[in-house]
């Protein structure tokens, strides 16, 4: 039987049909699910652990999962490259279904209802995978770094200019003869 800190038993929220079950649980995550692919990748940080907050429904066939996940997490400002960090809050709303018998057609929209029992983790890392900022701001104005030096445009200012484009050159030539 699965075993895990978001495996909920539904036998008895299955008897009678439409009982409803509040689940609430904070569990770590799996770090190897979320590990980010590049260190610039948004994560969620090391042994932080999901807010998981759950109205639970059996309806003839399945579960209905609604509720939140919080989260935090921590990127870099795509912009500044100064850490920014934040918090998660994903509403879910996902059916849980019983496997399909012989010849018929699986919802693969839902989740599965096995031995009695439903895992909320594959739904959670599913959803922080899809919500984690893939390139966040530190602040929506963010001035970012200056290209040609790298200072920090937020907390300085430099006379950098952008080098001439050499195609108006000859114009300039004219310019000046004229
Ligand atoms: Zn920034
Ligand atoms: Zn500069």
């Amino acid at each position: 039987m699965a075993v895990g800190p978001l495996v909920v038993h539904v036998a008895r929220l299955r008897r009678p049909l439409g009982t409803t079950m509040r689940f609430h649980a904070s569990a770590p995550l799996d770090d190897e699910r979320l590990a980010p692919a590049t260190a610039a990748d948004s994560r969620v940080p090391a042994g932080a652990e999901a807010d998981c907050d759950f109205l639970l429904e059996s309806y003839p066939g399945g579960i209905m999962a609604t509720g939140m996940v919080r989260v935090p997490w921590a990127g870099v400002c795509r912009r500044c490259t100064t850490g920014v960090e934040g918090t998660l809050v994903i509403s879910l709303k996902e059916r849980f279904c019983d496997p399909p018998g012989q010849g018929e057609p699986e919802d693969e929209e839902a989740f599965p209802i096995l031995d009695d029992a439903i895992d909320l983790g594959p739904m959670v890392h599913e959803a922080i995978l899809t919500e984690l900022p893939l390139a966040p701001l530190c602040r929506e104005d963010c001035e970012g770094l200056c290209p040609y030096c790298g200072i920090d445009r937020n907390e300085e200012t430099c006379d950098c200019v952008a080098p001439r484009d050499p195609r108006w050159a000859s114009l300039d030539v004219l310019r000046s003869t004229s």
